[in-house]
């Protein structure tokens, strides 16, 4: 029997009853666990892909058989925006959604948002699991949520200058936006009573240069937290060391290596869950693509739960291999918003006609400043070669959602998986 990497903190009790449940009512994870013979630890189980998940469901349509009771317990419907292939439709029952409400209140509990907060939410309510259980934790919190959905930037800046919004919800990439319009509109003062803005949907506010970009543009403490639909939220922040720790009273929490083997410490690797509490769309050893740093140190603070002091560092999805080297968008992002004055970027991949793979990076920068400075960043600590184009400040796309700011270009080829 296989056993999970001894750093987690794994409790056991639970796992054998979450184990014990699915293997009994739940027809697939029943056919998982029946697969590896009787009795089967949760370390024996291969770890999940969400491309397993999608593909039940087009099997089995519309919500697959990853569910562990009738149809008519469930309440809650979300989805997965479907970026890296179809979505998929995640159910909720009563209990399940209750536990979403409460570990997002845990988590905004360590950042420090309470009753006396005023929370402007700066996104559209869609079909996606993250504003609606934002929504619920504000409420088991007891804070005032402020639904910012259908305003442009200057309606969204001139209401929470009204209500004095102690706290933004958003994107990283919208909170740049946001600080932005605020300056080019002179609507400068109405971030003042902004004290915190959490950033949501993105891993850009666990890079610093992004996180320190956010707080000089808001004056305000810049709050990551990461979840996803699949498995959950299961990060919060640590207000005193920075990064995320890993809600490990409800997550099991392991870091993989490419060969899906616990990842050496201060190696990247794969995060890989097992939320215990939500049981209704139960995942059992989940493949996150969050890539995150498997750091064995403790938090200043001296906090429990795993720390990850660089929270997520990118996603495995988004890596690119040039050349025969991993690049992570995220490492270009973080490179881009250390020059001084620097805007919205674009990464696109592409092959030369020798067959080449080379990136070009087009970036927004005052004139004359900081391309030559950024190409020394990438090839100094990057180690990569990067075509920098300058371009003008405000003639790249933007968006309010998840960005799209990388262009592959390249004949497709095989990839892995
Ligand atoms: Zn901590």
């Amino acid at each position: 029997m296989a056993s999970l990497d001894a750093t987690t903190r794994v409790p056991e009790k639970r796992v054998s009853e979450l184990l014990a449940l699915v293997r009994e009512r739940n027809p697939f994870q029943r056919s998982r666990l029946e697969a590896l013979g009787p009795e089967p630890a949760l370390a024996d189980l291969p770890p999940l892909t969400k491309r397993e998940l999608v593909e039940d469901q087009e099997r089995h349509p519309p919500f697959g058989t990853n569910l562990t009771y009738p149809l008519e317990r469930y309440t809650q419907l979300h989805q997965t925006s479907g970026t890296t292939g179809p979505p998929l439709r995640v159910l909720d029952t009563a209990e399940d959604w209750a536990w979403w409400r409460g570990r997002f209140a845990h988590m905004l509990t360590a950042a420090g948002v309470g009753a006396s907060d005023r929370v402007g939410l700066a996104y559209s309510f869609g079909p996606h699991v993250h504003f609606w259980a934002a929504m619920e934790g504000l409420r088991e919190v007891e804070a005032m949520a402020v639904p910012l959905g259908g305003m442009t930037s200057v309606q969204r800046l001139g209401t929470l200058a009204d209500i004095g919004a102690t706290a933004v919800w958003c994107t990283p990439t919208y909170a740049l936006r946001l600080a932005e319009v605020a300056v080019e509109q002179r609507l400068d003062a109405a971030l003042q009573s902004v004290q915190r803005v959490i950033c949501t949907g993105e891993p850009g506010a666990s890079l610093p240069a992004v996180r320190s970009r956010i707080e000089e543009g808001f004056g305000a403490t810049c709050i990551d937290h990461a979840g996803l639909t699949e498995a959950g939220p299961f990060g919060y922040p640590c207000l005193e060391g920075g990064g995320l720790h890993v809600d490990e009273s409800e997550f099991v929490c392991e870091i993989l290596d490419a060969d899906l083997q616990p990842a050496a410490p201060g190696q990247r690797g794969e995060l890989v869950l097992t939320p215990l509490g939500r049981t209704g769309f139960p995942v059992l050893r989940y493949r996150t693509g969050d890539v995150v740093v498997n750091s064995d140190e403790p938090c200043p603070a001296g906090h429990q739960d795993r720390w990850l002091p660089g929270g997520i560092v990118g996603r495995t999805d988004d890596m690119v291999v040039i050349r025969g080297m991993n690049v992570y968008p995220s490492a270009i992002e973080e490179a881009v918003r250390r020059v001084s004055g620097s805007g919205e970027f674009r990464i696109t991949f592409y092959s030369e006609p020798s067959g080449l793979d080379e990136i070009k990076l087009e970036v927004e920068l005052p004139e004359g400043a900081g391309a030559r400075g950024l190409q020394e960043i990438m090839r100094q600590q990057l180690g990569l070669r990067v075509r920098i184009v300058p371009v003008t400040p405000g003639v790249l796309p933007r968006s309010d959602a998840k960005s799209r700011r990388v262009v592959d270009e390249r004949p497709s080829r095989w990839t892995e998986g």
